[in-house]
């Protein structure tokens, strides 16, 4: 038999959605943010010179290839709106543009390196840059959602 107290606990429980509320209301370290970009410069600012959104590396991603061809799973996509929109913005993200991105850089992508730019873009590099500035964020993905 449940007891009330167990009933009252699981009520109170918090949702994932609750949970994300309440962390998208925190403010980002940009120092932090920055200091990671500092770090990974030059990759960052060659990919996003370099790249002619040829989407030669398109079918190259399982992923892309699975989910009906959408723009969000191409790889090229995928590192222009996460890693590229922080480092275009110099580390000035909010927290909901980084929980907007969890979904590219952990759902529509698991790094398998597939992929393949003719141009020499270590596309799964970038995207683990991204990841790494969530994470020193306190954004993680959340395995709830799969
Ligand atoms: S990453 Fe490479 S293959 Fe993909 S769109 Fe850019 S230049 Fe083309
Ligand atoms: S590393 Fe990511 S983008 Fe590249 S093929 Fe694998 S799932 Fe696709």
């Amino acid at each position: 038999m449940t007891s009330n107290h167990s009933i009252l606990f699981e009520q109170d429980e918090p949702s994932s959605e609750q949970k994300d509320l309440v962390e998208i209301s925190k403010k980002v370290c940009v120092e932090e943010i920055n200091a990671i970009l500092k770090e990974k410069k030059h990759q960052i600012a060659t990919a996003l010179k370099v790249c002619a959104h040829c989407t030669l590396c398109a079918d190259s991603c399982f992923l892309y290839r699975s989910k009906e061809k959408v723009a969000e799973h191409m790889p090229s996509h995928k590192f222009i709106t996460s890693i590229g929109v922080i480092y275009k913005k110099k580390g000035k993200v909010t927290m909901e543009e980084l929980y907007e991105m969890r979904e590219t850089l952990w759902k529509r992508c698991v790094l398998c390196t597939r992929c393949s730019c003719p141009l020499g873009i270590n596309i799964p590099e970038l995207l683990a840059i991204g990841r790494r500035i969530l994470r020193s964020q306190g954004v993680y993905h959340s395995y709830s959602e799969n």
